[in-house]
């Protein structure tokens, strides 16, 4: 059977089918008489995450601890539902709702908890799972946490077809930045590769099927001399790469980090200052003379879910106004590794002017940029433009927060003219200052088009998407690129800026 869905990694790949099923799939898997076990998995496992951390921390986990042990909160989980994690939620709620009242701190009280239901569960639902995903398969799921895509790396699966079509979503991108071949939007994929034992994928085609397929395998990378690529009259288009964990590192040669993403190293547990220093100056050194722009952690939101007793500060206003200490290990971390002097530091989820000055006044002698991923950097970026060196484009923030909607919420739209008219304004208030596009459209292939005509020029883009980009922009001409960004920024709606990047695309 054959179906046809969104590449995000394009290669040609076959293997065995390895199904990841919905949470609800596992109510069998585990007895609710288990649950003391289970919460007992999870205490270690907050007790070992604040390890080494401030006291205060401890006091926030021990209001969970405390509650996991209680016994009249596990009686209460054994006697909602036979659905493990269904009775969990209830349970949990139906605290929660104890919370719900008018006053301040019982409704922080009330936040907090929710979002311990959400991390509690997502923890059993991820052990619940078989402990690795079989080496070698074609992972199969309706959609993937961030955990989920990590293991899938860990695991080396060879590819993944899902249900979602989510692009910008963390899980997906982490997916196309480490260049696992992957299909996304293919519905009812899980129920029907239930019914076949291999599966193939082919650019954006996946064939479910029981007969082996002896196919060639399509390396997603291949070296090249330089970092830019020439459009058919001879614009160069500057190209860097996008790295979410230190070992990608290994693929790319000749060409600048646009962004690393360290958020992922917090989250694997890399805090300390030793710990990131080494690898900063590792990855500084292999780059060498090719610069490594670091991005400060961008923890919380629906990245990595850090405080909670904050779930909704994000990016440089966490680590400034509520993890200090955090800010100031990387920095000196930072510092420690610049020793070929090719480190930048990227600010993420800048808003205001304040936010970088005080980065500025820690980093005396590195170059900093911002990235414009918020409506209201996009708005002043001439006022940044006089104290920071570059700009990089993130629009997979810029899109969800333009649009008040979640980048993994289906009706989520990157090709809003919103969000044109945002990137047009604020490209051209950058100038002469450096301005680079590290976000998903610049590694879309319409996305691409659409950048590259409003005379964007450096793209920070996953190494897997190299060879595609390549082969775009040398199809590209001044001609056709006027005529692009004249329909994008007269257009109404999203649909006919689609339609019309399709048609060049597709003339190419
Ligand atoms: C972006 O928001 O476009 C971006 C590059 O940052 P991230 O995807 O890591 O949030
Ligand atoms: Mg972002």
């Amino acid at each position: 059977m054959k179906l046809k869905g969104i590449v995000i990694v394009s290669s040609k790949v076959f293997g065995e089918i390895f199904i990841l099923d919905k949470i609800e799939d596992f109510k069998n898997d585990i007895e609710i008489r288990d649950v003391e076990n289970i919460f007992q998995s999870y205490i270690d496992y907050l007790l070992e995450e604040i390890n080494g951390m401030d006291e205060k921390y401890r006091e926030y986990v021990n209001f969970y601890v405390n509650i996991l042990r209680s016994k009249s909160f596990i009686q209460m989980v054994k006697n909602k539902d036979k659905n493990l994690l269904k009775s969990i939620s209830l349970a949990i709620d139906e605290i929660t709702n104890k919370f719900n009242l008018e006053n301040e701190h019982y409704k922080d009280i009330s936040t907090e908890l929710k979002f311990f239901k959400n991390e509690l569960l997502d923890f059993i639902a991820g052990k619940l799972e078989k402990e690795n995903f079989k080496e070698g398969t074609i992972l199969v799921a309706k959609n993937l946490t961030i955990r989920q895509s990590l293991k899938a790396i860990k695991s080396n699966i060879k590819g993944v077809i899902l249900e979602t079509n989510a692009l910008t979503s963390h899980p997906i991108l982490i997916l196309k930045d480490k260049g696992i071949p992957t299909v996304i939007s293919i519905e009812n994929a899980v129920e029907i590769a239930k019914n076949y034992k291999y599966a193939l994928i082919d650019n954006d085609e996946v064939e479910f099927t029981n007969e082996k397929i002896e196919i060639t395998e399509k390396s997603v990378y291949i070296p090249f001399e330089n970092d830019y690529f020439k459009t058919k009259d001879g614009i160069p288009i500057k190209i860097q790469i996008n790295i979410d964990f230190p070992e990608e590192i290994e693929k790319v040669r000749n060409f600048d980090i646009g962004l690393f993403r360290t958020e992922y190293l917090y989250l694997n547990g890399i805090i300390s200052k030793n710990e990131q220093k080494d690898i900063y100056e590792e990855i500084s050194h292999k780059v060498y003379p090719k610069i490594l722009t670091i991005r400060l952690f961008d923890l919380g939101g629906d990245k990595v879910p850090i405080s909670i007793e904050n779930p909704d500060v994000r990016g440089i206003r966490y680590l400034l106004y509520y993890n200090r200490e955090l800010l100031n290990k990387q920095i000196s971390a930072i510092k420690l590794a610049n020793k070929l002097k090719n480190i930048k530091v990227l600010i993420p989820m800048v808003s205001s002017i304040e936010e970088v000055i005080e980065i500025k006044k820690l980093l005396d002698d590195i170059e900093i940029g911002i990235m414009i991923e918020t409506p209201a950097s996009a708005l002043i970026t001439d006022r940044f433009k006089k104290i920071v060196h570059f700009f990089s484009l993130g629009t997979n923030d810029l899109s969800q927060y333009t649009l008040a909607i979640n980048r993994s919420d289906i009706s989520f739209q990157q090709f809003h003219p919103s969000i044109f008219r945002l990137i047009y304004y604020s490209f051209s208030k950058s100038k002469p200052k450096p301005f680079s596009v590290c976000g998903d459209m610049g590694s879309n292939d319409i996305g691409l088009i659409a950048l590259i005509s409003f005379g964007i020029r450096i793209f920070s883009i996953p190494i897997s998407y190299l060879n595609r980009a390549k082969e775009i922009i040398e199809k590209l001409d001044k001609k056709v690129l006027s005529e692009i960004s004249r329909k994008i920024m007269t257009a109404y709606r999203e649909e006919e800026i689609v339609k019309c990047l399709r048609f060049y695309l597709d003339s190419l």
